[in-house]
């Protein structure tokens, strides 16, 4: 039995465990035509790492570091190196990862595929569509099947590579004036078009917008036009029944003046939180407890740091079966904490995708 296993310990499976050493080594597979999967730290769920009756190939001690450029912030590095020794490599130079799942105790390589997870399926269906059109006459049931999941994991995948986007990218330290109400009604608008274009029917949801239009905040527009739509999203979705069905409830969004605060809440009657999924959900780790649809578990970590980027801060209250309400506060004029905008180029940059 080897003492390769996921996560979760099982299923516990027969496997042939072949150790990586040398990354110019060719692979120890002479004589063997079977099935053959690479294994980094063992902490995907379910059976992605195992190989029942198959070949393993452990890749842990494929730890290298190959080159590292501090002015591009580029490391390139073997694929069993895992997120916490490149932290423990990258943060002592001032860099840091722009994206990190829950647990630093993953390989490389795991990390990467798990955007396999979306592309494998979008393969399967082209190898579909694809034997279709080699058909003297392509069957019209088997092209109306898939070509709509084709779309779908499309989109899922645009989506979630905007959100990595969207999380990784520095807030720019320009700040103009900016009517609240403005943002809000721009914000609503962006988040009805996109369920609009995926025929998604919103009239059950009543909507209640009560923001004077006397607030003016100092922001970077887009960032915060982008955390107000997430977090409406976000609303929303707590309503969702099914894939394409609401149910009836209210999204209701205040603003007020607070001192020298402008305070916005947004507030949903949908499912809510259990208070462990608040504990997890708190933590803006992208990825994390993602309850929804649609959804990347971007969203709500995006929010978070573009608001945060602005000296701002954003506030969770959430019932089981109740719904939740979202508080944002932005600071009315230039804040300390503002500043982190304008050090974190200097101070701790973000290590950036490679090139192939
Ligand atoms: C506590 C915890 C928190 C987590 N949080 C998140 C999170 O926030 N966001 C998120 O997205 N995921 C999260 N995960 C899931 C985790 O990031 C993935 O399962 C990741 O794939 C695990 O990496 P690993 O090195 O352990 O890979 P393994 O579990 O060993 O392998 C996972 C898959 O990657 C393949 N693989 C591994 N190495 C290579 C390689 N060199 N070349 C080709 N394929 C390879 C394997 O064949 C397998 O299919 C979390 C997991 C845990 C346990």
């Amino acid at each position: 039995m080897s003492a390769y296993q996921s996560w979760g310990r099982y299923p516990r499976v027969e496997q042939d465990a072949r150790l990586l050493y040398w990354r110019h080594q060719p692979l120890p597979l002479a004589g063997f035509d079977g099935p053959v999967l690479a294994y980094g730290q063992g902490r995907s769920y379910g059976d992605a790492c195992l190989n029942a009756g198959g070949v393993l190939l452990p890749t842990r001690r494929l730890d290298h570091f190959i080159a590292f450029d501090p002015q591009e912030g580029l490391l390139r590095a073997e694929a069993g190196a895992t997120l916490a020794e490149v932290l423990a490599f990258c943060l002592p130079r001032g860099f840091f990862l722009p994206v990190t799942p829950g647990t630093r105790y993953v390989t490389l390589g795991g990390a990467v595929h798990e955007l396999r997870g979306v592309l494998t399926p979008l393969l399967s269906v082209a190898e579909t569509l694809q034997s279709q059109a080699g058909e003297a006459a392509p069957d019209g049931r088997v092209l109306r099947r898939h070509l709509p999941r084709l779309l779908d994991r499309l989109h899922l995948l645009r989506d979630l590579l905007e959100d990595m986007r969207d999380f990784a990218q520095v807030t720019p330290r320009e700040r103009t004036p900016e009517l609240l109400a403005g943002l809000v009604g721009e914000a609503l608008h962006l988040v009805q078009d996109w369920f609009a274009a995926r025929h998604l029917d919103l009239s059950p949801i009543r909507f209640e917008i009560q923001v004077p239009d006397t607030i003016i905040v100092p922001v970077c527009r887009l960032p915060v036009l982008m955390a107000i739509r997430n977090l409406l999203k976000n609303a929303i979705e707590s309503l969702a029944t099914g894939p394409t069905t609401f149910r009836a409830g209210s999204v209701r969004v205040r603003a007020a003046l607070v001192e020298a605060w402008a305070v916005l809440e947004i507030a949903d009657t949908g499912a809510g939180l259990s208070p462990d999924e608040l504990a997890e959900i708190q933590e803006f780790v992208p990825g994390r407890c993602s309850l929804k649809l649609h959804g990347s578990g971007f969203g709500l970590p995006i929010a978070h740091r573009k608001i945060r980027d602005h000296g701002g801060h954003l506030a969770i209250a959430s019932a089981l079966d109740e719904g939740t309400t979202i508080t944002v506060t932005l600071p009315l004029g230039p804040q300390e904490d503002d500043s982190y905008a304008d050090q974190r180029p200097t101070t701790v940059r973000t290590l950036r995708p490679g090139r192939r």
